[in-house]
């Protein structure tokens, strides 16, 4: 710091950045903490608070037990790098250097915003699909990047081309593509992409992608990458991690894979906020990719698509109208005729909660404020034990009587 900054700062006194008074608790911690209070159960919150799988378990345990316990190279450790590059080349056809094009990040919240501050500046235009998830929004907020709203078409989330390309500006730097996406469950088509791909190509847009919930697939549906897509690699930044698929989303282990012109600059500032992922996670990740095949993907699909059904049957007894997902594990449900008390979303999930012990996150936290949107709407997540899933289901069967 120069003398220059220390007497620049001088006389203006203690206050908040102007960023701060921005900000507000999300709808979804908040529900939580209310939750906690009362004891019910959680369907707000995506914690996913399923099994973790052994082999992932042990290969932490043993790697604090062998010492991996310091810091590691700032992009990850070798071995979990080579497994993003195997996993990326076998699902997506994409080849990808270890070396110099994957960052093992601190989730993909990390990921995102260290790819955020490395391609981006204050008063660019960032494209998000609405429903949108709020940290999406929050994180390009915090940089002084505007987030525009495109709505998808209720009721099946379609996309409009037509509306992507009437946000465009000339500020507009890049889109967000969640597939499968939080709150909708909107698995993006390969024609769908296919438009975006080629609206980013003549635009000269980045795409970042969120594909955490890549296993998260239900019925015919399948997941494309737009790293995948012809002409996409250089324009892709990919993220993914294992929060979702190993449920283990307070390890803070996930990736981002680009090309390598963009790596230096994004670890540079994935190191300058994190410095690494937890090393002793990073190995417990490493094996589970490295040991855990088809059948343990296909079986995490095959069970959240059962949770799924008893959540949609259980809402509908309650009186509401959920959104079947093709993908991810939550459900948007309209509950305009369900009874409950409360002129805001947010109003009626506290009436929910109050009579029923099931907590769900307004539908309204996934929308541009001002307009009025998913006012009519509750988000629940499934991602839960059997057990409690069923309690939830019960609960809210005491709505419908
Ligand atoms: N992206 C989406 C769309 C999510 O829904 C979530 C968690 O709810 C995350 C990212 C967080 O991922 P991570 O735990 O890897 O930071």
């Amino acid at each position: 710091m120069s003398r220059t900054d220390v007497s620049l700062g001088r006389g203006r006194g203690l206050g908040l950045s102007e960023l701060a008074p921005r900000v507000v608790q999300s709808e979804i911690r908040a529900m939580t903490a209310e939750c906690d209070r009362m004891g019910g159960v959680n369907l707000a919150q995506g914690v996913c608070d399923t099994e973790v799988p052994a082999v992932v378990m042990e290969g932490a345990m043993r790697a604090m037990r062998d010492g991996h316990n310091i810091y590691t190279r700032m992009d990850g450790i070798a071995r979990l790098r080579r497994a993003i590059a195997v996993k990326v080349a076998l699902t997506h056809g994409l080849e990808v250097d270890p070396e110099r094009e994957v960052l093992v990040a601190s989730g993909a919240t990390g990921a995102f915003h260290a790819a955020a501050m490395a391609l981006l500046n204050p008063g660019d235009e960032v494209l998000l699909f609405e429903p949108f998830y709020g940290y999406h929004v929050s994180t390009l907020r915090s940089m002084r990047v505007v987030g525009v709203a495109v709505a998808l078409r209720e009721p099946d989330w379609g996309l409009d081309l037509d509306a992507v390309r009437a946000a465009i500006t000339p500020r507009t730097r890049a889109m967000v593509v969640n597939t499968p996406s939080n709150p909708a469950g909107k698995v993006f088509t390969r024609a769908e992409l296919e438009g975006l791909a080629a609206i980013a190509a003549e635009f000269d847009l980045f795409v970042f992608t969120d594909e955490i919930y890549e296993h998260f697939l239900y019925g015919d549906a399948v997941h494309v990458s737009p790293a995948e897509l012809e002409g996409m690699r250089e324009r892709t930044i990919l993220m993914s991690g294992f929060s979702k698929t190993f449920s283990v989303t307070g390890w803070r282990v996930g990736y981002l894979v680009a090309d390598a012109k963009w790596m230096g600059a994004i670890n540079y500032f994935h190191d300058l906020l994190y410095v690494c992922a937890p090393a002793p996670f990073q190995h417990g990740c490493a094996d589970g990719l490295e040991q855990l095949g088809k059948t343990f993907y296909a079986r995490l699909a095959v069970e959240h698509e059962l949770k799924r059904g008893m959540l949609v049957d259980a809402l509908r007894a309650a009186g509401m109208r959920p959104h079947v997902p093709d993908g991810a594990y939550y459900i948007l449900a309209s509950m305009a005729h369900a009874g409950l008390e409360g002129d805001t979303a947010a109003e009626k999930a506290r009436d929910l909660l109050a009579r029923t012990g099931v907590a769900a996150v307004a539908g309204s936290a996934f929308f541009a404020p001002g307009h009025g949107k998913g006012e009519d709407l509750l988000r629940f997540c499934f991602a839960k034990k059997d057990e409690d899933l069923m309690e939830a289901c019960r609960r809210l069967g005491g709505l419908g009587s």
